[in-house]
């Protein structure tokens, strides 16, 4: 298999998920049906992909990264309870970044917003 259909493979994974992924699920689903994928292969890729734009890679604390299909700026939120991550639209995050950078005197490469709680699930339970 070539190295460009390795990375098809592997964006349309991330494209018809609804998850955040690591490349470990990636690969362990992707394994079933292509022998000869390997883990490296998935992390060279990732990598590859995030630095092309089209992925994003979600640093979480004390957790392994997860890549993300949804490029719009957003925030994650996390629940204590059953450890989903939901995406949470913050429609003015650009404005809030470009005022502090401003504020600072800083350049703001990169960004993750967690939020820690409950979610809307686990509440009505
Ligand atoms: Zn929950
Ligand atoms: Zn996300």
């Amino acid at each position: 298999m070539k190295f460009s259909k390795q990375r098809e493979l592997i964006l349309n994974y991330i494209l018809n998920s609804q998850e955040h992924l690591t490349a470990d699920i990636i690969y362990g689903d992707l394994k079933k049906y292509n022998p000869e994928l390997s883990l490296g292969t998935v992390y060279r890729n990732l990598a590859k992909l995030t630095e092309i734009g089209a992925i994003k890679k979600v640093s979480l604390p004390n957790q392994v990264d997860k890549f993300d299909k949804n490029l719009d700026p957003h925030a994650h939120f996390i629940c204590d309870r059953c450890a989903k991550i939901v995406d949470i639209k913050v429609t003015n995050i650009d404005n809030i970044l470009s005022n502090i950078s401003n504020d600072e005197n800083i350049f703001i490469k990169r960004y993750d917003i967690v939020l820690n709680g409950i979610c809307n699930d686990c509440k009505k339970n």
